[in-house]
C-alpha cells in the first residue's frame, strides 16, 4: 500500500511539474523548482474560528484489531487552511464543486504586508510597489506574517485588512482568488463581512489560514490550491502549495 502511494505521489509530482507552466521541456527544470507547502496540518486541538467546533480524528479500525487502519474524520468545512466559495456568504451563488478545476491553479504573487501593525490597512500602495507582477498574477496572496501567531490568542487579533481600493483592484483585474495567512479577510468581529461579500460576489475565491507566504519570494510562481471535492461545498479544506521556478 505504502509503495503504491509513493509511486502515485511520484507520478503526480512529475506530471504536475512537467505539464503546467511555460511548456518548456528543459531536463533540469524539475531540479530547479522549489515547492513550498502553504498548508497548516490538521490536528485535534488545532486553532479554529471562535465558536467553531474543533475537528476530531477517530480511529475506526486498527492494525491490532482489524489488520488495517482507517479514521473517521469530523470537521467543519472552514477549519484549518481552506477555501471559501461564494455560496459561503451569498445565497444562491456558486459552491466550490461548481467551478472547473482550472479555477484552483494559476500564477500567484505574494504582497508583503509584514511591516503593517495591528489595526492598520493594506492600501493600494502595497499593490503599486510591484504593479507589474500583481497585474500578471491570477491569485494575490497577502503575507501579513500572521502564521507565526497560529495557536496563540494573537491569531484572532486585529490583523490588517485590505481597504476598498485594493478590493476594487482585485475585482477589476479579474483575479481567480485571494489568499491570507489569517483566519479572515474581514476583522474578526465583523458581522457585515464586507471584504468577503465584495470578493465573493465576483467569484473571487478566498484562501484562509495559509502559512509560509514569507518563503515564496518576490516573483510570480504557480499556486496549486485544490479544495476537497464534495457536493454543495460552501468551503473546503485545501492543500495549497507554491511551486517556485529557479
Ligand atoms: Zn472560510
Amino acid at each position: 500500500m505504502k509503495k503504491i502511494s509513493i509511486l502515485l505521489a511520484a507520478f503526480l509530482i512529475t506530471t504536475a511539474l512537467s505539464g503546467c507552466g511555460s511548456g518548456g521541456s528543459g531536463e533540469n527544470e524539475e531540479k530547479e523548482m522549489k515547492i513550498i507547502d502553504l498548508t497548516h496540518m490538521m490536528t485535534e486541538g488545532m486553532p479554529v474560528f471562535p465558536g467553531d467546533d474543533e475537528p476530531t480524528f477517530q480511529k475506526v479500525t486498527t492494525h491490532e484489531e482489524d489488520g488495517y487502519m482507517m479514521t473517521h474524520i469530523s470537521t467543519w468545512s472552514h477549519v484549518g487552511t481552506h477555501m471559501d466559495s461564494p455560496a459561503h456568504i451569498i445565497a444562491g451563488t456558486k459552491t466550490l464543486d461548481e467551478f472547473p478545476i482550472e479555477k484552483f491553479i494559476g500564477r500567484a504573487y505574494v504582497i508583503d504586508c509584514t511591516d503593517l501593525e495591528e489595526g492598520q490597512e493594506i492600501t493600494i500602495d502595497y499593490i503599486d510597489r510591484n504593479r507589474d507582477k500583481a497585474d500578471k498574477a491570477e491569485f494575490i496572496l497577502f503575507c501579513l506574517g500572521w502564521d507565526k501567531y497560529w495557536g496563540t490568542d494573537q491569531y484572532y487579533g486585529e490583523f490588517p485588512i485590505i481597504d476598498d481600493e485594493v478590493a476594487q483592484y482585485l475585482i477589476e483585474s479579474g483575479k481567480k482568488g485571494v489568499g491570507y495567512d489569517v483566519i479572515s479577510p474581514d476583522p474578526i468581529e465583523s458581522e457585515e463581512l464586507e471584504v468577503h461579500n465584495a470578493l465573493l460576489e465576483h467569484e473571487i475565491v478566498i484562501l484562509e489560514n495559509l502559512k509560509n507566504l514569507n518563503l515564496c519570494g518576490s516573483d510570480l510562481f504557480t499556486l496549486y490550491a485544490l479544495p476537497l471535492y464534495y457536493e454543495n461545498s460552501d468551503g473546503a479544506q485545501t492543500r495549497a502549495i507554491a511551486v517556485l521556478e529557479k
